[in-house]
């Protein structure tokens, strides 16, 4: 299928590794030019250096953290009317909510809530105005299914997804779209260290613990990130104008709700 979106441009944050990376590879094959960030530059360099000679399409990589104000300015003055936008950031780490104080909450917050409602900001007039626009914020399973471990997560994801909820019915009119897509459990460096607390838990190996998570799910096995890339791809096509505001959930079949 030819989703109409050769040419167009998009920043895809936090893409160095993982599902950032995916998002930008299914845009880069059909065709989207790109502006990737990451912290690690070195990485950063190899994942643009990559996309480039396998997609021949332009590929910007911007270092920097994307959660801090300097970052965000240096990815948007690549980029300053994107076409797509897809938010991405590290997870806050597990942990007891007991132990955690102001700053975990306002980190989290800063990281997976405010960060993406500001690159939004940034962006969306210039959508309105050109009448095209598909935003992907990638958040998590957590947001339907809350994960103990993960509250910072839990809570900082919900709040994104509130704020789009609205925005994303007060934008639909001009062709611009808001989405969120929503990972279970996929293959990548953050899995491994998601899973890090159940090994020191059960006292199992990684191994053991990451079986016992596949045959847990209906799918008998973690996401490829390749997967996840080509949802988003397709919520930011020409085709996919009428999507608007939906959370998507890609986990396997592990929430067990009827809708
Ligand atoms: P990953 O494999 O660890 O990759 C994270 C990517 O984001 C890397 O490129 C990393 O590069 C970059 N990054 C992290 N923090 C950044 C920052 N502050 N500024 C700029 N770039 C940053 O993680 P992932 O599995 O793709 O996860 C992506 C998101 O989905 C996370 O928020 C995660 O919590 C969420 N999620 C993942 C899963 C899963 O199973 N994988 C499930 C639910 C939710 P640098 O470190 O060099 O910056």
């Amino acid at each position: 299928m030819d989703l109409h979106i050769a040419g167009r441009t998009a920043i895809v944050c936090a893409a160095s590794k993982g599902l950032g990376r995916a998002c930008a590879e299914a845009l880069a094959a059909e065709g989207v030019h790109l502006v990737i960030n990451a912290r690690t530059s070195e990485v950063l360099e190899q994942t643009a250096a990559d996309i480039r000679s396998r997609y021949g399409v332009q590929v910007t990589a911007i270092a920097g953290d994307i959660t801090t104000t300097e970052g965000r300015d240096a990815v948007l003055a690549a980029c300053p009317a994107p076409d797509i936008l897809v938010n991405n950031a590290g997870g806050p780490p597990p942990g007891d909510f007991r132990t955690w104080g102001d700053g975990d909450w306002h980190q989290a917050l800063q990281n997976n809530m405010v960060t993406p409602i500001q690159l939004i900001k940034a962006v969306i007039d210039g959508m309105i105005e050109r009448g095209f626009g598909r935003i992907v914020n990638i958040t998590s399973g957590a947001v339907k299914a809350p994960i103990p471990a993960l509250g910072l997560s839990n809570g900082a994801r919900t709040g994104l997804t509130g704020f789009v909820a609205g925005l994303s019915r007060q934008v639909a009119e001009h062709n611009v779209t808001i989405n969120n897509l929503l990972p279970g459990p996929f293959e990548t460096d953050r899995l491994n260290a998601t899973l890090a607390g159940a090994v020191k838990a059960s006292g199992q190996s990684l191994e053991q613990v990451r079986q016992a998570r596949k045959d847990n799910n209906p799918s008998k096995r973690f996401g490829n990130p390749e997967e996840f890339g080509a949802a988003c791809a397709f919520l930011c096509s020409a085709q996919a104008g009428f999507i608007v505001g939906q959370n998507i959930l890609l986990d396997g079949g592990a929430f067990p709700g009827t809708l």
